[in-house]
């Protein structure tokens, strides 16, 4: 049943939907979070002046809104249920202008992340943050979770990509944070402080974001190892040897027979581990060469991609790793962060979780972040948010404790993750958070009870 609030708020609002079809989509993301109940309805925004009206009609009713951009998070971050009404952006995808001297481009929120680069790259320039899912994935869900990606191994997370933001705060005002300057310190920065805050603090409804210019040079290598404590000591070999590799990314061999069946490649006949490293720029090949002598130690085999067609397609191979895994179950993909030097322990600890508590665990890594994905796959149908794969996040979160790490790197804490988060950031500063979250909605009205 739609509750009142909701039903005065989607009555009062021309792109309002309460089909059941769209409710249906609009309460799920890719997480694997199945909600008890399906959101009162979806407002399909078009332009700002929707996302105002959105905003004014919840505070004067008392509406939860959950802002969605295209659906493809990993915390429930943008999952609803009875009570609330979604606030789609998806259809807010136009880039509004790109000024390739100045390497800027300011775009809605609901822009694919990949149709940035594409139009980014008929000027000779890229943007960085490149999450897996960068084909469906949209730059507005980036900026609320401050997504990363392989790439972000040199050139940083969507926080070091965005220059400024137009944001629709809870009681439907407009602000403008940042600026389109490289540097500037003017203020508290609001522009950080909205980047990454998971849609809880106010609707980005337009991002000027900073381009680069392409690297003139990429070499591409991947290496095959004997098992995955031998990959994890060469990334770590790696970033010892002060190098900064574009691309340093580890899979493992469970991982790699998933992708061989997917993609009909041999990738596991050649080893139990990869990694797929990229330097770039003019001395990328002098780089690639000192990158190979600090792994070729541990490496059985490596190859070196001959020309961008060659390099294409071993990146390819791990940016399907993941929806090779979701062709055998359901999975819940966990994003712990632990210091470099650590990658090995880590692996080691996800082995043991995994024979522990009988769930099968593949492991992908951005190993020059010490991000690690273990993906946790269950049969269709079971949950992976109870029971023993539950079990195993939490196991995942202490070990990446003990190791001096993180809950989550960049898929956010959203729904999924709230139990750990206080033991991650303690106390004093999870009330300060919830103070400041307050000053922004002091109704309580946007994404309640995610993130913080
Ligand atoms: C196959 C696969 C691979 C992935 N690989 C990566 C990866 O490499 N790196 C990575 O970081 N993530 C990855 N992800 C996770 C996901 O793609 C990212 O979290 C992405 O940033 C979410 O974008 P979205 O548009 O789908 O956002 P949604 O899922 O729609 O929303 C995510 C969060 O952002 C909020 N939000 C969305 N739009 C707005 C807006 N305009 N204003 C305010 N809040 C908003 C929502 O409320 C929610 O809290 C992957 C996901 C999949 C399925």
């Amino acid at each position: 049943m739609t509750s009142p609030t909701s039903e005065q708020l989607l009555a009062a609002h021309p792109r309002a939907s309460t089909d059941p079809d769209d409710r249906a989509r609009a309460s799920v993301d890719r997480s694997g979070f199945i909600p008890q109940s399906f959101a009162d309805g979806v407002v399909f925004a078009q332009d700002i002046d929707d996302v105002v009206l959105t905003m004014k009609l919840a505070s004067e009713h008392g509406v939860k809104i959950v802002p969605r951009g295209a659906g493809t998070g990993l915390a429930a971050g943008s999952c609803a249920q009875a009570g609330e009404v979604v606030l789609d952006l998806s259809a807010m995808n136009q880039i509004l202008s790109l000024d390739p001297v100045q390497g800027i481009a300011v775009v809605q929120p609901g822009v694919i992340n990949a149709a940035v680069n594409h139009a980014a790259g008929e000027h000779g320039l890229f943007y960085a943050p490149d999450p897996a899912s960068t084909a469906i994935c949209s730059i507005g869900g980036n900026i609320a979770t401050n997504a990363g990606g392989m790439w972000c191994a040199k050139y940083g997370v969507t926080r070091e990509s965005v220059l400024s933001l137009l944001v629709v705060l809870p009681d439907g005002q407009l602000l403008r944070t940042g600026r389109r300057t490289i540097k500037g310190v003017a203020g508290y920065d609001m522009n950080a402080l909205m980047i990454g805050s998971e849609g809880t603090l106010g609707i980005v409804v337009e991002a000027t974001l900073r381009l680069r210019p392409k690297p003139k040079h990429t070499a591409t290598l991947v290496s095959y190892f004997p098992d995955e404590a031998a990959a994890a000591s060469a990334a770590s070999a790696v970033i010892a040897a002060g190098l900064t590799p574009s691309v340093l990314e580890l899979m493992d061999g469970k991982t790699l027979s998933a992708v061989d069946s997917a993609l009909g490649t041999d990738h596991h006949s050649r080893g139990g581990a990869l990694l797929l490293a990229q330097t770039d720029g003019y001395g990328a090949h002098l780089e690639m060469q000192a990158l190979q002598d600090a792994i070729e130690p541990l490496a059985a085999h490596s190859e070196l991609a001959q020309d961008p067609q060659h390099a294409e397609a071993l990146v390819e191979a791990r940016r399907q790793a993941i929806p090779s895994m979701e062709k055998l179950g359901t999975v819940s993909i966990c994003d712990i962060g632990v210091p470099r030097n650590r990658l090995a322990e880590a692996i080691a600890g996800l082995q043991r979780i995994e024979a522990e508590r009988g769930v099968s665990i593949f492991i992908i890594a951005h190993a020059a972040d010490g991000n690690l994905h273990p993906i946790i796959v269950v049969p269709e149908g079971q949950s992976i948010t109870t029971g023993s794969p539950k079990a195993a996040l939490a196991d995942m979160f202490y070990l990446a404790k003990e190791l001096g790490g993180t809950l989550t790197g960049e898929h956010g804490i959203g729904l999924l993750k709230q139990d750990w988060l206080p033991e991650e950031v303690g106390e004093t500063s999870l009330q300060l958070q919830r103070r400041l979250r307050a000053v922004f909605d002091p109704q309580g009205i946007l994404n309640p009870g995610k993130a913080i």
